[in-house]
């Protein structure tokens, strides 16, 4: 989708620090962290969010959390707890139409559920 932040950032087209990337997916720090460690894990291919998410794109989102599992280590985060997080929808208060995983930790975590 051409006028989407995240398929920019996915592009190269606009700067990220990134932390993992292959051919189908994308990891970098969130602009405005909202703990230590926070980092968006998102699919190169565009989803708008997880509503649009079909069974074909399954294997996409098991690795799209086994990569948040596989950070929250390599991050320092995981024996101390983290959380992934996705917004999708007004109510949620998802401000980037682009399917993203947030990944937060390394402090305690204020209780959303
Ligand atoms: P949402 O509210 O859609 O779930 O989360 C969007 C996230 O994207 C926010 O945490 C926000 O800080 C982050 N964000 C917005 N614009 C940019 C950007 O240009 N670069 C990076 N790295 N993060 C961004
Ligand atoms: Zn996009």
């Amino acid at each position: 989708m051409t006028d989407c932040l995240f398929c920019k950032i996915a592009a190269g087209e606009i700067p990220a620090a990134k932390v993992y990337e292959d051919d189908e997916v994308l990891a970098f720090k969130d602009i405005a962290p909202k703990a230590p460690v926070h980092v968006l894990i998102i699919p190169k291919k565009h989803l708008a969010s997880i509503a649009e998410a079909a069974p074909e794109d399954a294997a996409l989102l098991g690795k799209m959390q086994l990569l948040a599992r596989k950070l929250a280590e390599d991050l320092g985060i995981a024996a101390g707890g983290f959380r992934v997080v996705t917004n999708s929808g007004p109510n949620s208060g998802q401000e980037v139409a682009h399917l993203h995983y947030h990944l937060l930790g390394g402090e305690q975590l204020g209780d959303i559920v």
